[in-house]
């Protein structure tokens, strides 16, 4: 099982157990009502047929339709979609959608395919799945390495099965039944987080350091608007590599950089470094914002940073949880602090039932709202219970989800 899938595992169990929630319950909410293996065979451009695996996993939906976004991949695998399922169904319910969770991907390196060949690929998937999720079953979203071009495509043919359906997926194009203000929305949520938590440490936005691991986009918003806020980005990194500068690196002009050559690497404002030193960098804040299990027993200890906050899903394996929490660090969890992905996401599958479309004035209002009235909780069950964030986090969130689930009926 790869790290970042145990991980997520061993967290729901520790506070199920915690909670005495029973071994029964603590089975029913850990397993998926419904695991989906797709066979994903298109013609490629050359005219060669290539066959890739494709994964649904629907975990939960005692709270309301599951949801939760397609990644591809070329290492995913059905057990990694299973866990982010679930992380899908505590992250909703940490947030208070009425949504259960679900994930989905494709084991593809999408870097070796053309346009033509994204889009066939994501409309043979669509005809795979289409009789299995639904506005009010099942809602698709952007994950890693998929995109508004996706979901349009996604869209578009489901739509050629059961009619015009523009609430089957959402982070579509803001032209194309899109929300304004979804792109940004994990970002955004984690600048709101940050702010939080600095207030609550001590901690000023301005001239506060950090160091971010990731450069899609949840990293890419996440830079721009922590930088727009006072603070100073020192570190980032992306598949290719890092660029550091203790001083604070441009951020418009390293985002110039990014647009004409693709990746971080290489920008003139700082000095090259690894991924590993970006963990490693001294901080005041880390972001780990690229792809699970990251922070591991290997590198917890290096971590010199006073919080993580985690922009990934999974990025911290257990025993590097426990290694920062002995050494202080303070840890918020993604459940958290990249919330706001899957909150607008909402937000856009409201106005598509509604077919209204919001200012992202609005937009941004809701979505402080909702992080803060979160952030709030989870904090303050923390201190009342003397619980890392993380665990407050799931103990908010399994309550919510135990609850609806017992008042169902099982
Ligand atoms: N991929 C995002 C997440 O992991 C959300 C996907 C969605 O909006 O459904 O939270």
């Amino acid at each position: 099982m790869p790290p970042a899938v145990e991980g997520i595992q061993h967290y729901f169990r520790k506070v199920a157990r915690i909670m005495d929630v029973g071994e029964r319950i603590e089975t029913l909410l850990a397993t998926p009502l419904r695991e989906v293996k797709v066979q994903v065979s298109i013609e490629l451009d050359t005219g060669e047929i290539r066959t890739f695996h494709g994964y649904r996993i629907q975990h939960d939906n005692s709270r309301g339709p599951m949801k939760g976004g397609l990644r591809y991949h070329p290492s995913i695998t059905q057990e990694e979609c299973v866990t982010l399922a679930s992380l899908m169904t505590w992250k909703t319910a940490v947030v208070n959608l009425p949504y259960g969770g679900a994930k989905g991907g494709i084991a593809v390196d999408p870097t070796q395919l053309s346009l033509k060949e994204m889009e066939r690929l994501t409309r043979k998937y669509v005809d795979q799945v289409q009789d299995l999720i639904g506005p009010t079953r099942d809602i698709a979203g952007p994950d890693v390495n998929t995109n508004p071009q996706v979901m349009a495509w996604m869209m578009d043919q489901y739509s050629r099965f059961h009619g015009h359906s523009p609430a089957i997926v959402t982070g579509k194009p803001p032209e194309l039944y899109g929300t304004r203000g979804r792109d940004a929305a994990a970002g955004r949520s984690l600048l709101y987080i940050t702010r939080e938590i600095l207030r609550d440490t001590g901690l000023p936005m301005r001239g506060t350091r950090f160091a971010l691991q990731g450069f899609g986009n949840v990293g890419s918003h996440t830079a721009q608007l922590l930088w727009q806020d006072g603070g100073v980005v020192i570190a980032v990194s992306d598949v290719y590599g890092g660029v550091y500068n203790p001083q604070g690196l441009d951020i418009p002009g390293l985002f110039e950089h990014v647009k004409r050559t693709g990746t971080v690497t290489g920008f003139g404002g700082g000095q090259a470094c690894s991924n590993e030193d970006v963990l490693a960098s001294d901080c005041d804040v880390l972001i780990p914002a690229a792809l699970g299990g990251v922070l591991n027993r290997n590198n917890a200890a290096q971590v010199r940073a006073r919080l993580v906050i985690e922009g990934a899903n999974g990025p911290t394996e257990p025993e590097a949880d426990e290694i920062l929490e002995k050494r202080g660090v303070l840890v918020v969890p993604d459940i958290l602090a990249n919330a706001g992905g899957v909150t607008v996401s909402y937000y856009e599958w409201v106005q598509n039932l509604q077919h209204l479309s919001w200012e992202e004035e609005r937009v941004n209002a809701e979505l402080e709202k909702t992080m803060k009235e979160a952030y709030d909780r989870v904090a303050q069950l923390a201190r009342s219970r003397k619980v890392t964030l993380r665990t407050a986090a799931y103990i908010l969130a399994i309550g919510r989800v135990g609850k609806a689930t017992v008042l169902r009926g099982i």
